[in-house]
């Protein structure tokens, strides 16, 4: 099999191109013009981008109203995770707790995650979350691995009509308090 081997003729620089002073006036004469029309750039981190209401930013869990964390570690974001840069160990969780898992170990590795929203997509308890976080930054590597607390911290509480753990309350979705009615406490609580 042969090659072919396209020649390209470049220009050859002119004297003038090689004096680089017309360069740099043509690029000064950007810069003067620029300096009177409407500033493009943002003194990032003291400025920062207001972002628009669907942006997905960093994934993050979050906790309920009642500052219970939401996680039940199903593990369904770390199977679905197309970069696998989610790792959970799930462990069981004291008596009296509504739950019966949560996670002992979620770590998010910010290095790998592409943003692609399907741990969100995939989570029954609305546990996990892309936040509007956008500045992800660490001095190393170890650094960019996100454990269980900053998750959380970053996460924060996100308030939902789901409160799939809570005491029964009086009210239309309580039906375990009228008389005779047949719907058990469980059931009625988890909708
Ligand atoms: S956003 Fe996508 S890549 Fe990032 S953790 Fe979630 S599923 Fe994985
Ligand atoms: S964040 Fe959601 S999907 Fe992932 S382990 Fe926790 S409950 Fe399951």
């Amino acid at each position: 099999m042969t090659t072919k081997v396209k020649l390209v003729n470049r220009r050859r620089s002119t004297f003038l191109d090689r004096l680089y002073f017309p360069a740099i006036f043509k690029g000064l004469g950007i810069t003067f013009r620029r300096m009177f029309k409407k500033k493009v750039t943002m003194q990032f981190p003291e400025e920062r981008w207001t972002v628009r209401d669907k942006y997905r930013g960093m994934p993050v869990l979050v906790s309920d109203d009642e500052g219970r964390p939401k996680c039940v570690a199903c593990s369904l974001c770390e199977y679905v995770c197309p970069p696998k840069a989610i790792y959970i160990v799930g462990q069981e969780l004291e008596e009296g707790n509504k739950v019966e898992r949560g996670p002992a170990v979620f770590d998010l590795n910010m290095l790998r995650c592409i943003y692609c929203g399907l741990c969100e997509e995939a989570c029954p308890e609305e546990a996990i979350f892309m936040s509007k976080t956008y500045a992800v930054t660490g001095l190393s590597r170890d650094l960019m691995v996100f454990d269980k607390p900053k998750l959380y911290e970053i996460g924060g509480v996100r308030e939902d009509e789901i409160k799939k753990w809570s005491e029964p309350t009086k009210g239309p979705q309580d039906r375990s308090h009228v008389e005779g009615d047949s719907i058990a406490p469980s059931t009625a609580a988890s909708h």
